[in-house]
């Protein structure tokens, strides 16, 4: 069986004191699902030395070890923090930093090297859907940004609709299990029905605690990787017990 994943992507948001939400959403956190939260770069440390039972993640890395690479930051140096995951090629990324798969793979190797999970991130424009192109995209992403050697336990894939982002919009559960289904089946495929069927999928894109039951009822759906309503305890709440 797969457990559960409620997981919050900070994104560039988040002070010291944005920390005081971590303790409210604890109690949510001991159930059933795992909990992570990817703060910004700035409080990993912090938010990982707390006692408690949230994960911490990092929202990128280099692809790199080390080396002279102003402002960026290495897999080990996110692990030496006390982070257990990163987010990788999520979509702000491929777009400000204009990622493209072969680097989201090269940093998805980097990050298995330290010994961190990752939570890797693909999902198609809304031209990209109109044009019916979704599974296309989604498949080449996967085959292009997961190198060899993904497991169960190393590995977490999150559908993202970049049209679902941070918008209000959200596909229909039709929509969701139909890309959640195709992910499943190409994992099998590349990766043999153990490991395949081991990865956790989740969903992103304007999950709040008014749409997650119904998107965690969603075949092939093992959690949700939340932005906006990951802020506030008082949203990633409800959304967490939503899994447990
Ligand atoms: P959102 O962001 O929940 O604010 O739509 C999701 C994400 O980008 O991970």
């Amino acid at each position: 069986m797969r457990t559960k994943l409620a997981a919050g992507n900070w994104k560039m948001n988040g002070l010291s004191a944005g920390l005081d939400q971590l303790s409210e959403m604890e109690t949510a956190a001991s159930g059933a699902a795992e909990v992570l939260i990817c703060p910004p770069a700035t409080l990993v440390a912090s938010a990982a030395s707390r006692d408690g039972s949230i994960a911490i993640g990092g929202q990128d890395c280099h692809a790199a070890a080390s080396g002279a690479h102003t402002g960026d930051i290495s897999a080990e140096m996110l692990a030496d923090a006390g982070a257990t995951y990163v987010i990788l090629g999520h979509s702000e990324r491929r777009t400000d930093h204009d990622e493209h798969d072969d680097e989201v793979r090269a940093k998805c190797k980097a990050a298995w090297e330290a010994g961190l999970k990752v939570v890797l991130c693909v999902g198609e424009s809304e031209a990209q859907r109109d044009a019916q192109n979704t599974l296309d995209i989604i498949g080449g992403q996967l085959a292009g940004s997961i190198p060899d050697g993904a497991t169960g336990h190393n590995l977490v894939v999150a559908y993202e609709p970049i049209w679902a982002i941070g918008t209000g919009k959200v596909p229909t559960t039709d929509q969701i299990g139909e890309v959640h289904d195709f992910m499943r089946a190409r994992l099998e495929k590349r990766f043999g029905e153990g490991v395949g069927r081991s990865v956790r999928l989740l969903y992103g894109g304007s999950v709040k605690p008014g749409n997650a039951t119904e998107i965690f009822a969603v075949s092939n759906v093992d959690g949700a990787l939340v932005g906006g309503a990951s802020l506030k305890a008082s949203d990633f709440v409800p959304i967490i017990e939503a899994l447990n």
